[in-house]
């Protein structure tokens, strides 16, 4: 594949044009990222140019008996951006946009969030371009069994360890763990994390990501002296990310004023009753917030929603919400990304020219992989952790990593996405500057 050119910073939205796939200009903006960090820090462009690269960029053909006895052949990739902080980590995901250009940029910010985090990790992404929906079970076992075996010498719970992303779960990490343990012969559940508590998953996984977005929030509302009691919070999205959040946020005192998912957005400047709605959820015909009512809440569609007057926004839905198209109408006081890559690059100019604060999906959305990372050490130890020490351990890796993040961008006056992204580069450039360039 071919590696995207370099990316000024001269206030266009990125060097994509309109030709390019959904992918491409991923992969420019993740680049992007790291040329403005690498920038800001002045640092060696010799290590520019090995962290403008992947490691290891496999593509495999993944072959399948189909349930009518057909054959069907997939394109699966596997990504590793840098191991020189430690074994590679990410998710993967099964999609019919997957591409390789997209996989790559979602490896390179892996390697961030965890160096944000200080985890002992550098970035991988693992997906296959297929539309998961159309395969039977047995299919899209048969699927993930051949996947792995495909993508089998460059992983390992000391290489490459995969997780759950877009339409994968724990019993994709299941099949993936068993398939892995079946070539190698012997018990290797540590190859994977997210995998179900009774094959060593661990405790908290599974509302970690929404849990750190609440801790995140309210870590930034302090710093900016803002009341957490009656607090007016409006979220986008109300799944595993959206509703945790707003499960605890409410539980610590928010007032959640809005919500939205696929069926639109759900408004009550009283505040919503967040339990009632997720217990809609799991008896509405379509699983979603469809044809929710309760005295005082009115539907706003999501664009609507994002545009509510409120103190805290909390994207955790798609990519690409906040844009140059609305990023003036914005009128929460503070944004914290829940969702991977929600903010365009011009709106984020847009709203730090406006004094909005916005805490980076690196750093606010990192709850998820810090607890995969103890699932991988409980692993690796054969010693399961109580929930407590789960949550206690959670709170400490946020919490630092916050303060880090905060102070850095404070001290040098810049905005805490920029603060980001050049205190995880500095840390993988020292890495490799300490370990030198083999051989
Ligand atoms: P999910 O599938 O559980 O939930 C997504 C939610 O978004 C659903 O409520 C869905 O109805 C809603 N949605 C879909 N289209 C929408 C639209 N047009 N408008 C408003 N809402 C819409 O997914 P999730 O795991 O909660 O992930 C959400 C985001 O968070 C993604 O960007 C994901 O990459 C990111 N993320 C997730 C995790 C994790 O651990 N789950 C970790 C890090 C980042």
């Amino acid at each position: 594949m071919t590696i995207a050119p370099p990316v000024t910073r001269d206030g266009s939205e990125f060097k994509a044009t309109i030709q390019d796939t959904p992918g491409m200009r991923m992969l420019y903006s993740a680049q992007n990222h790291l040329d403005d960090a690498v920038e800001r820090l002045n640092l060696d462009p010799n290590l520019h140019k090995i962290l403008r690269t992947c490691e290891r960029s496999l593509a495999v053909s993944v072959p399948i008996m189909t349930d009518d006895g057909n054959i069907e052949v997939y394109t699966g990739y596997r990504v590793q951006h840098t191991s020189v902080r430690g074994p590679c980590k990410g998710g993967i995901r099964y999609h019919a946009d997957v591409t390789i250009e997209e996989v790559t940029a979602l490896a390179q910010l892996m390697t961030w969030k965890c160096a944000v985090l200080d985890l002992p990790y550098g970035g991988a992404k693992g997906g296959i371009c297929v539309s998961p929906q159309t395969l039977s079970e047995n299919e899209l076992r048969r699927l993930t069994r051949r996947y792995t075996y495909a993508i089998l010498p460059i992983i390992g719970p000391k290489k490459d360890i995969p997780a759950p992303d877009i339409n994968t779960d724990e019993r994709t990490m299941a099949w993936i763990s068993d398939t892995y343990s079946m070539l190698k012969g012997e018990a290797i559940q540590e190859i994977v994390t997210g995998k179900p508590i009774n094959l060593g998953g661990s405790l908290g996984r599974a509302d970690a990501t929404g849990l750190g977005v609440a801790i995140i929030a309210e870590s930034s509302m302090k710093r900016l002296d803002m009341p957490i009691e009656n607090a007016t919070v409006v979220i986008q999205g109300f799944g595993k990310v959206g509703y945790w959040a707003a499960h605890y946020l409410a539980k610590d005192g928010c007032k959640i004023i809005a919500v939205s998912d696929v069926s639109g957005g759900y408004h009550n400047p009283d505040g919503l009753d967040i339990e009632a709605m997720f217990t809609y959820t799991k008896t509405s015909a379509t699983r979603t917030l469809e044809d929710y009512q309760a005295p005082g809440v009115e539907r706003v569609s999501n664009e609507e929603l994002l545009e509510l007057e409120c103190d805290v926004l909390i994207p955790a839905a798609l990519e690409d919400q906040i844009t140059s198209l609305n990023a003036d109408r914005i009128q929460a006081k503070l944004i914290v990304e829940g969702a991977n890559g929600p903010t365009s690059a011009t709106a984020d100019k847009i709203l730090e020219a406006r004094n909005i604060v916005l805490v980076p999906d690196i750093l606010a959305n990192a709850g998820g992989v810090t607890v995969s990372y103890f699932e991988w050490v409980q692993g690796l130890q054969a010693f399961p952790w109580n929930i407590d020490d789960v949550r206690k351990n959670l709170r400490r890796f946020l919490d630092n990593a916050f303060q880090q993040v905060s102070d850095f961008s404070e001290r040098n006056q810049v905005s805490l996405r920029n603060g980001a992204f050049m205190v995880a580069v500095s840390r993988v450039a020292e890495a490799m500057a300490q370990r030198g360039i083999f051989p």
